[in-house]
């Protein structure tokens, strides 16, 4: 099983997510194969000027210019998450990984373009809107004796 690290600042900052936010990383968690060990919880919420300060860095490492869609600074909920693992993951595996999630969830069903789960930079990002819904059609393979 993967353990997910999480700080005291996440803590707090957990406490005030959105609940299908708490559900989708612990399915991101459990997508993981076990052989790549821990996984980190690098960012939740981020101030305004920590936002900024993160879009300069990469600005700085990438030469590029970089806008971030700013979700992590939404609260009351929370609503985004970063999720980093080991450095074994190539970009082919997390994208595996995020399809399979992202199979199972509706980011929003009026953008279905929008989703829960995106691999970049090396870590996973997690963001839900508040019409986030599990998505019916996904199947689980454990059958349900209601029917
Ligand atoms: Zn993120």
């Amino acid at each position: 099983m993967n353990r997910l690290i999480v700080d005291p600042r996440h803590i707090r900052e957990i406490a005030r997510a959105q609940r299908e936010l708490l559900e989708i990383v612990a399915d991101l968690v459990d997508e993981v194969p076990s052989i790549v060990g821990h996984l980190w919880t690098t960012r939740i919420w981020s101030s305004p000027n920590e936002e900024a300060r993160i879009m300069r860095d990469i600005k700085e490492k990438t030469g590029k210019d970089y806008k971030t869609s700013g979700i992590h600074t939404v609260d009351n909920p929370i609503r985004a998450w970063d999720i980093a693992p080991a450095p074994t993951v190539d970009d082919t595996m997390g994208k595996e990984i995020a399809d399979a999630v992202n199979s199972r969830w509706i980011y929003d069903y009026g953008r279905p373009n929008m989703k829960c789960v995106l691999y970049h930079m090396g870590h996973w990002h997690v963001q839900v809107h508040p019409r986030t819904r599990r998505n019916k059609e996904f199947k689980p393979h454990v059958e349900s004796d209601h029917g």
